[in-house]
């Protein structure tokens, strides 16, 4: 394994004609502007990766590589070598981490990861059969989770981390996917320009005549849910072949073939129950034409009596003479509204649930041994007028930049000042501040928590709810130095921009607003599920979020990470097309300088002296099989042995650190010729 490795990076280094530097470590001078000419001159020559060290950046080329035929992708591809080193030499978990905005190449990036794990290696039996569904889970799973938006045609509207595992020969023989923050909203509406998810109109394009009758499969402008952006069609898509490939996805995956039927039956439901209107009579929503309720309580198998009632009235709780009954409260047109949307929002959500559940019950594996995850969430996001949705998305980015910091900067420099390596410190930005600023419990209170404290009161306070929010919000983080309150929302300084959240540039007007005008903050503000927090109030959205993105940096800390810093270098889409201040700008807040002077002074490899003399023991017949004195003196004797180049090592207090990963390669080598 150590000679196939060594040759395929060397295969890599010399057989690739060069364009400017392939590692930013060896810039001349650091600076903003030589990352941007470095990176502009390699895109320009169609070299789209470049590392910094072990950190790989992708800058999206927006056309086919070349090199990324099937054939080719296995020796060529940066991404995949990496994968393959990282099998090969360390039977313990790794994470593959792409960061950037959306459009930038995230998803390409960890598909590429999960298709080259499917493509080396053995298979046959129970192997072939994961290695088919990790294939096909990605059809699926964009189908019903991505969505032409603005930024990108194919943009993934969920996050995901997919935990590869792999036996003790290193072939894939299981896996397990975890998803989160479903931007459900979509379901329901649309911006201008852009869609709803995908499996709506593959649905509507690929379906055959017997299943359009069966489902009520009308063109897409009569249905609710789709005909407010105006856009039905993608560029370069075909959506109905698409469906082809969605429902061969199901049945490699195992989705039995009536429940395939369900799922359709599910969505095609969605579909007309979005054409339920209300009107109001006398402060009471009526359903406006009752003939429409028949079609989708038929696809959804309950009863329209039922659907009606439900969609027009609310039980209640209520205290009564110190006894509680719930009692029937009717709705006005827009809660009905609001309550049919809150029904289709849940449904999908549960479907793609169900579907997630499906792919891992395929791939479950009794004993997990060691994994390698592959991590593809949305990108940090701006809009106009920001949502719930990209206040989570935003913030679980800040945590991902956050790991990256601690890991790659903070980490590094402490553990040169532990070990006693020589060592200058470098300035960075960190942006545990942000972080805190969100999810701080107490002491200040971070714009979570009072978030939930607004909303435990709300129903109390009712309609004062967003002005309580933004006062308490200043009373709390008002002071912060990356936030700023607005008479109508908020501002938090990302990392990666400014975002304001609400309705921050009054006179914008947004058809999504209007609708819901008077819920302006409250969209926050609304209990996720009957579960409760310790104080036993109802745990919101945000809570939820909070944990999950908790949960993946927990995940994501115990793993070794590799990052794939993803630029996107245009707004266009087009190849060849290169705007000099966006990709300024991503360098800049991607921090890639400081990762550079860091990296400089770094050391690729380090290990405790133990483990490296485990290791290399067979290298000299006094450590093998094993080195009776001292440790660090073994290690030592072992590198002098072998003649390694004395700058390319320094000895810590406990570790050994090694400065290019080629010094260690050789000794791969050598140590493979031992056997
Ligand atoms: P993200 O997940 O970061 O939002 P995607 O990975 O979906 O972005 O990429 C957006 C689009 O850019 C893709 O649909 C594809 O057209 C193009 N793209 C991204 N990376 C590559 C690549 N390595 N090679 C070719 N095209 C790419
Ligand atoms: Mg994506």
């Amino acid at each position: 394994v150590g000679t196939k490795l060594y040759i395929k990076y060397h295969w890599q280094s010399q057989n690739v004609k060069q364009s400017g530097v392939d590692d930013m470590v060896l810039l001349s001078k650091i600076t903003e502007d030589a990352i941007v000419e470095n990176l502009k001159k390699r895109f320009m020559d169609d070299y789209i990766f470049t590392y910094i060290g072990p950190v790989l950046i992708s800058v999206n080329p927006f056309k086919q590589m070349p090199y990324f035929t099937d054939r080719e992708i296995e020796t060529k591809c940066p991404v995949c070598i990496c994968v393959h080193t990282y099998i090969c030499m360390c039977y313990a978990c790794g994470t593959y981490n792409p960061i950037g905005e959306s459009g930038a190449g995230k998803t390409v990036a960890a598909k590429y990861i999960m298709g080259y794990i499917s493509k080396v290696s053995g298979g046959g039996g129970k192997v072939q059969h994961v290695k088919d569904i990790i294939l096909q889970s990605n059809p699926l799973l964009e189908a019903f989770g991505n969505a032409k938006t603005v930024r990108n045609n194919n943009s993934s509207r969920f996050g995901k981390y997919f935990e590869i595992q792999f036996s003790r020969g290193g072939e894939p023989d299981g896996g397990k996917i975890s998803n989160f923050l479903l931007e459900k909203s979509r379901v329901v509406s649309q911006n201008e320009n852009e869609r709803n998810f995908h499996i709506f109109y593959q649905l509507i394009e690929g379906s055959s005549a017997q299943q359009k009758e069966a489902l009520g499969i009308m063109t897409p402008d009569y249905y609710n849910y789709l005909n407010q952006s105006g856009t039905y069609k993608v560029d370069g898509t075909n959506d109905s072949k698409e469906f082809q490939e969605t429902m061969e996805a199901m049945q490699v995956i195992g989705i039995p073939g009536d429940c395939q039927m369900q799922a359709l039956h599910i969505v095609a439901g969605i579909l007309h129950l979005g054409n339920i209107s209300f009107i109001e009579a006398g402060n009471y929503g009526q359903v406006e034409s009752p003939d429409l309720l028949a079609f989708p309580a038929y696809l959804l198998g309950i009863d329209q009596n039922w659907l009606q009632e439900k969609l027009t009235s609310r039980k209640m709780d209520s205290k009564w003479g110190g006894k509680s009954e719930s009692i029937n409260v009717t709705l006005n047109q827009e809660q009905a509204c609001y309550t049919r949307d809150a029904l289709s929002k849940a449904l999908y959500a549960r479907l793609f649930d169900y579907l997630v559940e499906a792919i891992n019950k395929a791939m479950q594996k009794p004993i997990e041994e060691f994994s390698v995850g592959v991590l593809d969430i949305y990108g940090f996001e701006i809009f106009q007028r920001n949502g719930f949705e990209q206040f989570c998305i935003n913030f679980v980015n800040e945590k991902l930049q956050q790991i990256f910091i601690e890991l790659t900067l903070k980490a590094e420099q402490e553990e040169y000042v532990q070990e006693g390596i020589k060592w200058t410190p470098i300035e960075y930005f960190n942006n545990k501040i942000v972080c805190d600023l969100i999810e701080n419990k107490l002491n200040p209170p971070g714009i979570m928590s009072v978030l939930d404290d607004v909303c435990a009161t709300m129903h109390a306070k009712g309609e004062g709810a967003d002005g309580t929010l933004l006062q308490k919000l200043q009373a709390a983080v008002g002071t912060h130095d990356h936030f700023n309150n607005w008479n109508s929302g908020f501002v938090i300084h990302h990392y990666a921009g400014k975002v304001c959240s609400g309705a921050c540039k009054p006179g914008i007007k947004v058809k999504w607003l209007n609708r819901h005008k008077k819920h302006q903050l409250k969209f926050l503000l609304f209990p996720e599920n009957l579960n409760t927090d310790k104080k036993g109030r109802p745990t919101t959205a945000g809570s939820k979020i909070k944990r999950q993105a908790n949960e993946l940096v927990d995940t994501l800390m115990k793993c070794t990470p590799h990052y794939i810093r993803c630029i996107k270098p245009n707004e266009t889409k087009r190849p060849r097309d290169w705007e000099e201040s966006r990709v300024k700008h991503q360098v800049e807040y991607l921090g890639l300088k400081e990762n550079i002077r860091v990296r400089r002074a770094g050391f690729a490899y380090r290990r405790v002296f133990k483990k490296f003399l485990q290791r290399y023991s067979i290298l000299t017949p006094e450590t093998y099989p094993y080195w009776r004195g001292e440790e660090k003196q073994g290690v030592l004797h072992l590198l002098r042995s072998v003649n390694m180049d004395t700058d390319q090592y320094q000895m810590g207090r406990t570790k050994i650190f090694v400065k290019n990963p080629e010094s260690l390669f050789l000794l791969e080598e050598m140590r493979e010729r031992k056997f």
